[in-house]
């Protein structure tokens, strides 16, 4: 398994990586933003957004289990979706949903 991975947010715009441990989202944070982030002990999840280098909006998350990779995948597209000026509820949720699905499903 792949330390890092890389998720496309289409169809919106950006990329998001899913750290599979505290020691590559931390590596991953240094790299892509610049600095590193601080990851208590007790944290089961991290979530990071920034523009990159080259000014894409950029995510980061690091999950420990499933359910922590499904609360941090929420923030990322619930961030996604106040960029974008999208109401989440908007037809009963289903924008949101299936963002949500897609990029779960594509998270091995
Ligand atoms: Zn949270």
């Amino acid at each position: 398994m792949k330390k890092t991975i890389k998720l496309s947010l289409e169809p919106y715009f950006g990329n998001l990586y899913v750290a599979h441990t505290k020691e590559a989202y931390n590596n991953k944070h240094k790299s892509l933003f610049g600095d590193y982030d601080e990851i208590k002990p007790l944290m089961g999840g991290r979530f990071a957004s920034a523009n990159d280098k080259h000014g894409t909006l950029t995510y980061l998350i690091w999950a420990k289990d499933k359910n922590f990779l499904v609360h941090e995948m929420s923030h990322v597209v619930l961030d996604l979706f106040e960029i974008t000026g999208i109401d989440p509820r908007e037809c009963g949720g289903e924008p949101f949903c299936y963002m949500l699905c897609s990029l779960l499903s594509r998270c091995k």
